[in-house]
């Protein structure tokens, strides 16, 4: 805050009124930490930018974004932008037409909420021409101004404001959010990456439940948006494959909830993590639907196959919204694997880690998947199980960690290199395979990962082969 109370101050002796703005200010006045601080002048760019010179401050300039510039001060950057008016028009999400203003009000009466529509000055005087403490103080999200003509000029608003609702908790206004599904068909001009941008936001954030159940509630997750890519554009679903499991009734031999409140609750029992809560979101995704929903021998629902067939929906989901790809591996594989742990006893504890180890790059990758599994199945238990349980969640945890302690599943866990093998048996496939026969021999117990074993095994192995050579001479 210091820094760019040093950039308002030099901005004023310039003659220029100038404020901090937006999220930095909402934030101060609810007591959490600001990541990044907004700074708004009536000062001309180029008046910001010689302002910064004479300070020693770099410019940076940002491509397409008008009035704007970042300067850096002790290294932190500060978005400084020229106080301006805007009007809409056909774009879904940027304005047709901007203009630079003298008036401050003009510029914070194009801002989306009242609690993002305050400016402060370098004294500490805030301005609030629509109410925005009140609005913070009774946990209120509110359009500036009629909502329904702000959602139509820009379609991403929506979405923002049910991510703000799921980042502070806060409830949206009655009106505002009567005004999302008027707004629904200016989504299908935002790029996939802004949507999946606030998804992701809503998704982490600490009321994220309430958030998803706000996205399917408005509408906005039968929405499609705009994919780019290959010189096409396509429309793409946001995620409409969560609607069903809305009141989708569960067998009641195991759980309390519907589908849908059940995926809420896992949502919420899980840390907040991009990766676990997407998990949480798509685990059930299949629950319910043609070819997976039936009725088992004592004439109860059961979901028989949930678990692969939501995996494959997850891949197809992710890959549309273009979730980064290490992000939507370990989704797929986590709802994937939700329902198939292994027994916590070691020999099946071992198989299932030598079979998954396929799966992962190093040990480090596998422990970190099996505990993320684990985060995640407790989740599901914690989330309206009949009857829940954990103990075998902690016997898996506790058994799993002296296993993996104790026993390689990779070929760089063995006390003896590749290169050394190598040394011995001669460069060849044979030295793979001759790794790989370690791992499955320590991993059954019939021999242990110490350089003594390995070594006599090697110069074993290695007599093998001679005699075989001499053999095949003879
Ligand atoms: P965050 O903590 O997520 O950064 P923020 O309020 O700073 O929250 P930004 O997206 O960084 O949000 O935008 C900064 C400010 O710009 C907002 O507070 C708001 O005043 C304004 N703003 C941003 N996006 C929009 C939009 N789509 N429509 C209107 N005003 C917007
Ligand atoms: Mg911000």
């Amino acid at each position: 805050m210091e820094r760019a109370k040093l950039i308002l101050k030099a901005l004023e002796e310039r003659g220029y009124k100038s404020y901090i703005v937006g999220g930095a200010v909402r934030n101060l006045l609810l007591g959490l930490p600001q990541h990044d601080i907004d700074i708004l002048t009536l000062a001309p760019p180029e008046e910001v930018e010689s302002t910064a010179l004479e300070k020693g401050w770099k410019v940076k300039k940002i491509g397409a974004t008008f009035g704007v510039l970042i300067l850096v001060v002790d290294d932190k950057p500060y978005e400084v932008a020229t106080a301006r008016k805007e009007a809409y028009g056909s774009h879904s999400h940027r304005p047709e037409y901007v203009e630079y203003t003298s008036d401050i009000m003009e510029d914070l009466s194009r801002r989306d909420f009242t609690i993002n529509a305050m400016a402060m000055d370098l004294k500490g005087n805030i301005i609030d021409p629509f109410g925005g403490r009140k609005d913070l103080e009774k946990g209120i999200i509110r359009a500036v101004g009629d909502p329904e003509e702000r959602f139509k000029e820009d379609g991403l608003r929506p979405f923002r404001a049910v991510r703000f609702a799921a980042q502070l908790g806060f409830e949206i206004d009655e009106q505002t959010y009567r005004a999302i599904p008027k707004a629904l068909h200016r989504v299908k001009g935002l790029s996939v990456e802004r949507v999946r941008g606030e998804l992701e936001r809503i998704l982490v954030a600490p009321y994220a439940s309430k958030g998803m159940d706000m996205l399917l509630k408005t509408g906005l997750a039968g929405t499609q948006c705009l994919s780019r890519g290959e010189g096409e554009e396509k429309h793409v679903d946001v995620l409409p494959e969560l609607y069903h499991l809305v009141d989708l009734e569960q067998s009641r031999r195991y759980h309390t909830l519907d589908a849908w409140k059940h995926t809420l609750a896992v949502i919420d029992n899980t840390p907040s993590d991009l990766i676990l809560r997407w998990a949480a979101l798509l685990h059930d995704v299949a629950k319910g639907l043609p070819g997976i929903r039936g009725v088992n021998k004592r004439g109860e629902l059961s979901d028989w196959g949930h678990d692969k067939k939501g995996a494959q929906m997850a891949e197809e989901i992710l890959t549309r919204l273009k979730v980064s790809q290490s992000v939507k591996n370990r989704v797929c594989w986590l709802v994937k694997n939700h329902m198939t742990l292994p027994n916590p006893d070691k020999k099946s504890l071992i198989k299932w880690l030598r079979k998954q180890s396929l799966n992962f790059k190093s040990q480090q990758e596998l422990s970190t998947a099996l505990w993320q599994l684990l985060t995640l199945c407790r989740a599901d238990i914690k989330g309206g199980m009949v009857n829940p349980n954990f103990s075998q969640l902690d016997e898996i945890m506790e058994s799993a960690k002296n296993v993996l302690k104790s026993i390689p599943f990779y070929e760089e866990e063995l006390v003896i290199r590749g290169k050394e093998a190598a040394e011995v048996l001669g460069k060849g496939p044979q030295v793979k395979k001759f790794l790989r026969d370690l791992l499955i021999r320590i991993q059954s117990g019939e021999m242990s990962n110490t350089e003594e074993e390995l070594r006599e095994a090697l110069n074993r192995k290695a007599r093998r082969l001679q005699k075989k050579r001499e053999d095949l001479n003879t």
